[in-house]
């Protein structure tokens, strides 16, 4: 352990930087980074686990702390169910494939988002960066917000006014400032950006920060270990002959990216043959990666105006993420889908009485995108499902609110009115 060495990896051109600080982009190529870990060498399955830590932290040897035992912030995150569905399997018409649900609403505050924040925190803290800025749609607010009790960093959270309400911690330490913003996603991102430029708070990145990515690329070595307890040494046939999909409902596609990486390191380590293939699905009305990807655009050079009922993955501009979402879907031979907005209204408003669980939009994005999607599977294939996270209860409201802001309003405008945010 103690010959322990962490990399930075730039995702284009492979250069190598030390893992100190923050960083989320290559300094020769501007691609961005992932972890790399030249130690670690593991010979079978069991290498790569490390037995008696809790919860995801079982994968440490993949995820970017020197020092687990002092700085690991667990509150419960991962170990996360893989069970099989078969009312998807029935509303698909397919009782030849089985239909298996990563369900991602055990985690603490019930969504995907934990494994990313518990990363990121404790990468944080290890590191002693003091000031974060980010941007959220709502849930990775509340996961910051809830491990932030336990990193004691200083956070400001800019966040569409309109998603206020999905916010759900309690901040006793008085460290986390949501800053509403009267505008949408893209404008409470830009904000984060320029607060980041302007002051002395990092930028955490989102889709671009590599700590968010290793939280996610967890779900994927879980849902690997568990195809495993499921069918045995069939797991791997199936894998290795390309039968086993994966569906993600995607905002910016971080998710996708995670499950990549951990893909790739099972390849490389010789865990695994073909690729899983990864599905791209959007809602139609906010399809901002799969049309363009769909046309077989390079790039994204505009924004889109979004009218999807499923806010909590609206991304009208996702520029830098495109390239690499277009790209990890292709390479394991994926799909980009954009799914029907009324019918996953439909499955939202009754998941209650179809599932027993109080989805959240993103799942039903991802349980119709499956029934759209039931051509093309073939017989015997295991499809995995993203139940990206469920609704809770809304019980915390004690947390500090900043704003409205106007999204045209200028940082030293918002630092003038708010100093707490200096200090
Ligand atoms: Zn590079």
């Amino acid at each position: 352990m103690s010959l322990r060495e962490i990399f930075y990896e730039c995702f284009e051109c492979g250069n190598l930087y030390p893992a100190v600080g923050h960083k989320t982009s290559c300094e020769e190529c501007g691609g961005i980074l992932q972890y790399s870990y030249p130690n670690l060498q593991p010979k079978k399955l069991s290498d790569l686990t490390e037995r008696g830590l809790p919860g995801m932290w079982i994968f440490q040897k993949v995820l970017p702390l020197l020092k687990p035992a002092s700085n690991m912030i667990h509150l419960g995150e991962g170990r996360t169910n893989l069970y099989e569905d078969q009312t998807i399997a029935r509303m698909a018409g397919r009782s030849d494939v089985t239909f298996l649900v990563k369900d991602e609403s055990t985690n603490p505050t019930g969504t995907i988002k934990d494994r990313s924040a518990s990363v990121a925190l404790s990468v944080y803290k290890e590191r002693n960066i003091p000031n974060i800025t980010l941007s959220s749609t709502g849930n990775t607010a509340t996961s910051y917000g809830l491990y932030n009790q336990r990193a004691f960093r200083k956070l400001a959270i800019f966040v569409p006014t309109e998603m206020e309400n999905l916010i759900n911690f309690d901040d006793e330490n008085e460290r986390t400032r949501i800053i509403l913003v009267n505008g949408r996603y893209v404008d409470a991102m830009s904000l984060s950006i320029r607060m980041a430029e302007e002051t002395s708070y990092v930028l955490d990145g989102g889709f671009a920060n590599p700590d968010q990515i290793a939280g996610l690329e967890t779900a994927a070595y879980e849902a690997y270990f568990q195809l495993y307890e499921k069918y045995g040494k069939h797991a791997r046939s199936l894998m290795d002959s390309g039968k086993v999909w994966y569906i993600h409902p995607t905002g910016s596609g971080n998710g996708l990216l995670g499950w990549y990486q951990a893909i790739e390191r099972l390849r490389e380590y010789g865990f695994l043959k073909e690729y899983i293939h990864l599905v791209c699905v959007q809602p139609e009305g906010c399809a901002s990666i799969v049309d363009p990807a769909l046309k077989g655009q390079d790039r994204i050079t505009q924004r889109i105006n979004s009218t999807t009922w499923a806010k909590i993955i609206e991304n009208e501009y996702p520029k830098n993420c495109y390239p690499y979402v277009k790209y990890v879907v292709r390479e394991t031979l994926g799909l980009f889908h954009k799914v029907n907005e009324e019918k996953s209204k439909e499955i939202y408003e009754n998941s209650e009485s179809i599932f027993e669980i109080q989805i959240m939009s993103p799942a039903a994005i991802a349980i119709q995108a499956t029934i759209e999607l039931a051509d093309q599977f073939d017989s015997g294939d295991v499809v995995i499902i993203g139940y990206t996270g469920v609704e809770r209860e809304k019980r915390h409201y004690n947390f500090e609110r900043i704003g409205p802001v106007s999204k045209d309003a200028t940082i030293s405008q918002i630092l003038e009115e708010n100093p707490q945010l200096l200090y």
